[in-house]
């Protein structure tokens, strides 16, 4: 089998590589070429999860999991909090045949859902970008979104203000005004990606305006919420996956409180496989849920294998 270390994926997998793989992703699974496998996520105690996601893509040879999850206390160790790792097999065989770092992986793949959806979803004419989540994750999220619009100015809310500079300075590397703002001047906003780790609702359905496109991000786990249930009622709502947005996505709520049913989300493969319409109109709210599917995990690992074995990178192991 073949080993991808961590340190090489930043040298070897753009914003590009990964936005690719991801929509081929999300098309094959709309075709049913590639499916989903139960998620299996357990609470070791002490703030401590841990995980794997896994599935098939018969279209792109396929098969593995990502085993990952959430350590509070690596933080104080110099380590990140969220850690992963990769494992693909062949589908016809069952043999291994890499092992992918899957912290960066994750960060690329989950940012290219969002643009994706900005890209499919979104005004043509979208000017103003809103940004509810200063973490980690969210500066990825913010450079991918600036690469499917013309943005002229970035708005942000964070429930910790004092992370909110580091978002500024990202924007200013991509050229672009940055205002910290109150919730209520969402509406202000074009597009709106939220990625946090909320317990509760921070985006009210009254800091959106019509024709606004969202990506819900940072749900993705039961008691997760970051925008008032009534705005899903309002937008025609997107996911990757419906049976992961009615149970751990931001659906999940609206679901619960009867406002929508499963049947009234569109997976946005369909979109992209010109199997489902869009958005329909300019005053349209448009609204992705992004879960994190494992077969995303999967698309831009093997995206990272394939770039390793070109460049003679990868490490060659028996197992
Ligand atoms: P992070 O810990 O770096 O940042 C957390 C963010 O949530 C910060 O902006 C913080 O201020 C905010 N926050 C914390 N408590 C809050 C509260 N009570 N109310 C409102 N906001 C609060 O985490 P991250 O790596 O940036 O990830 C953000 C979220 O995205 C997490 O929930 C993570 O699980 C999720 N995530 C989702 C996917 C996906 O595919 N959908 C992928 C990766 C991460």
């Amino acid at each position: 089998m073949l080993i991808v270390p961590e340190a090489l994926i930043a040298g070897l997998v753009t914003a590009e590589d990964a936005f690719g793989a991801i929509e081929a992703c999300f098309a094959a699974m709309a075709r049913d070429e590639a499916y989903n496998f139960p998620v299996i996520r357990e609470a070791l105690g002490e703030g401590r999860q841990y995980g794997f996601k896994s599935g098939l893509d018969r279209a792109g040879g396929v098969m593995g999991v990502k085993a990952g999850g959430y350590f509070p206390g690596n933080a104080a160790k110099g380590m990140i909090n969220h850690q992963s790792s990769v494992f693909l097999f062949n589908p016809e065989t069952g043999r291994p045949t890499a092992m992918v770092g899957g912290n960066l992986l994750t960060a690329l793949r989950t940012a290219a859902a969002s643009a994706i959806s900005i890209d499919r979803l979104a005004r043509k004419d979208a000017k103003v970008l809103g940004m509810v989540g200063a973490g980690h994750q969210a500066q990825f999220q913010l450079r991918a979104a600036a690469k499917v619009r013309e943005f002229e100015k970035v708005i942000a809310w964070n429930y910790h203000p004092d992370m909110l500079p580091k978002l500024g300075e990202v924007t200013a590397e991509l050229g672009l005004p940055f205002e910290a703002v109150p919730l209520d001047r969402m509406v202000e906003a074009d597009v709106i990606v939220t990625i946090t780790s909320s317990p509760a609702a921070s985006l009210m359905s009254a800091h959106v305006s019509p024709g606004t496109h969202l990506a819900c991000m940072g749900t993705d786990t039961i008691g997760k919420q970051e925008v008032e249930p009534a705005l899903l009622a309002r937008a025609r709502v997107f996911t990757d996956e419906v049976a992961q947005s009615v149970t751990i996505g931001e659906a999940q709520h609206a679901v619960a409180a009867g406002l929508i049913r499963a049947e009234d989300i569109t997976p946005i493969g369909a979109v992209i496989a010109g199997l489902a319409e869009g958005r329909q109109s300019d005053d349209q709210i448009t609204l992705f849920d992004g879960t994190g599917v494992g077969l995303q995990d999967l698309a831009v690992a093997s995206t990272a294998v394939r770039l390793a074995e070109e460049r003679g990178l990868a490490i060659k192991v028996e197992v």
